[in-house]
């Protein structure tokens, strides 16, 4: 689709998705504030990978972890050293910096080398250059060099350091898993491509240790795991792929990884990392602390560092993605009306557990009092415990796209009939079907639809005992 990168940073920001951060002051590189439909829809993303996580799978215990932790921790997980480091060339006219990989996969784009020029002046580059991407603060009220620590950069450090507390308080055994989502800040060299790449992101993280012998067998599973997540949440089959990493291209961390990638307007770009890091992290852990982090397993009477596989995700980027798959234009309108109309319809096709609004109350007109109470009263009984929101303002069509617009599942009319026959018409946002139900029944009815496997069809036999039976 043309132009999709403005068409989402638009509606982000017109329908209250996402905002520049500062914005009044003229916005702070790189960092997003979420709106209020964006903060609803970012929480849905996180519970539902939290309920994945802990609910659906055996063995697996949440933490959360501080955000600031020793700057010890950093120097054990090769954070302070080669490892997080970014390689890139300054433009010596214009003083921008470039990710030195960045450049060099422009180039390849474009069939040809690196460039060797200032992609944006054309001025000369500096030599290549090694740049750590650690945020550093100072704790404490005097800022000097003992005091400096680190905003962390990824999570999972925080799961390390506490393998051996969560291990002994849950009287857990091997295999078993830790999962968390927090916040993560890297000083990103080029971060760019609107919430893809910031300074200060969210990441959702799940550490799995087992036997080492395991390891790969359980690399497999969660690859198949975490893409299957991402399909069960209507992302499209054809836009996401998994690229292996070559050896040479490991992190230091890793002995073996994959990236599953998203197809963005921007390009194939990674989403989520999962990665079999050995025993990196817990040896290291136990070297730098002096804490003998490793595993006696009681039946077998072997000691040894559990093997970790991780799940790398991140909140921001699936977010970015559920938005990008989800956006539809539809050209001439969706309603078929017997004059061709130049109107394009948006189309917020989010699945049901991510759309930020549920339920969508609309009196059919609002200047008739009697239809205004009797749409409130609606509302006010269904808001406790589905997501709603009360519209009144403009026709009913416009409502209608107006919810669509925002992936708002049902949304039900108050009219005329609703005084006599005391039910309500509810219309699916993807087919526009709408069925008549009473509205004594309507909780269940709403209930029923947004269970999890339940698709909305006026044929379906539970939504006809349901409903009152009289489908349009
Ligand atoms: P990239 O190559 O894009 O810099 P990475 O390989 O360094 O990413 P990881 O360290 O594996 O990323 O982090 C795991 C996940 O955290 C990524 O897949 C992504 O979803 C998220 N993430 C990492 N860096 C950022 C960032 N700067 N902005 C937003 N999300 C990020």
């Amino acid at each position: 689709m043309k132009n999709l990168m403005s068409k989402i940073i638009s509606l982000s920001k017109r329908r209250g998705f996402i905002f520049q951060s500062s914005e009044i002051y003229g916005g702070f590189s790189s960092c997003y504030d979420f709106g209020p439909l964006g903060v609803k829809m970012k929480n849905n993303i996180k519970e539902v990978w939290w309920d994945d996580m802990i609910k659906n799978h055996e063995n697996i215990v949440g933490l959360d972890a501080a955000i600031l932790m020793s700057p010890r921790v950093w120097e054990a997980s090769g954070h302070l050293t080669a490892g997080f480091a970014d390689t890139l060339v300054e433009c010596k006219s214009c003083h921008k910096r470039f990710r030195a990989d960045e450049i060099k996969k422009q180039g390849k784009d474009r069939g040809g080398t690196a460039p060797k020029v200032c992609p944006e002046c054309g001025g000369e580059l500096t030599k290549p250059r090694k740049f750590n991407l650690m945020m550093r603060t100072f704790v404490g009220p005097v800022e000097e060099k003992a005091a400096v620590s680190y905003l962390r950069a990824e999570t999972c450090q925080g799961i390390y350091v506490n393998f051996e507390n969560v291990l002994n308080s849950m009287r857990l055994k091997i295999p078993f898993g830790i999962a968390q989502i927090g916040k993560a800040f890297r000083n990103e060299i080029t971060p760019k491509d609107f919430i893809y790449r910031t300074r200060e992101f969210e990441q959702m993280e799940m550490q799995w240790f087992c036997h080492p012998k395991k390891a790969t067998k359980y690399f497999n599973f969660w690859v198949k795991e975490r893409i299957r997540w991402y399909q069960n949440l209507g992302i499209k089959k054809k836009n996401l792929r998994i690229k292996e990493i070559p050896k040479k291209e490991l992190p230091h961390y890793a002995k073996k990884g994959i990236d599953i990638e998203y197809k963005f307007p921007f390009g194939w770009r990674e989403i989520e990392g999962i990665h079999n890091r050995g025993d990196f992290d817990l040896s290291n852990h136990s070297k730098y602390s002096g804490k003998d982090l490793r595993y006696f397993d009681e039946e077998t009477k072997e000691k040894y560092f559990p093997y970790i596989v991780e799940t790398s995700g991140g909140v921001d980027r699936s977010f970015f993605v559920f938005l990008v798959d989800a956006y539809q234009e539809i050209k001439g309108g969706r309603t078929k009306t017997t004059k061709p109309t130049k109107e394009v319809e948006i189309l917020l096709k989010l699945h049901k557990k991510l759309a930020p609004i549920k339920v969508a109350i609309l009196p059919l007109v609002r200047n008739k009092p009697e239809l205004v109470k009797k749409a409130k009263e609606v509302y006010q009984m269904l808001k406790p415990y589905f997501r709603s929101q009360y519209d009144e303002l403009g026709s009913i069509g416009r409502r209608y796209r107006r919810g669509d617009e925002i992936g708002v599942l049902y949304a039900m009319t108050i009219d005329f009939d609703t005084l006599k026959n005391d039910d309500v018409t509810i219309r699916w946002r993807d087919s526009m079907e709408q069925i008549r139900v009473d509205i004594k029944k309507l909780s269940e009815v709403l209930k029923q639809l947004l269970a999890d496997e339940i698709e909305f069809n006026k044929d379906d036999k539970l939504i006809k005992t349901l409903s009152k039976q009289t489908l349009f």
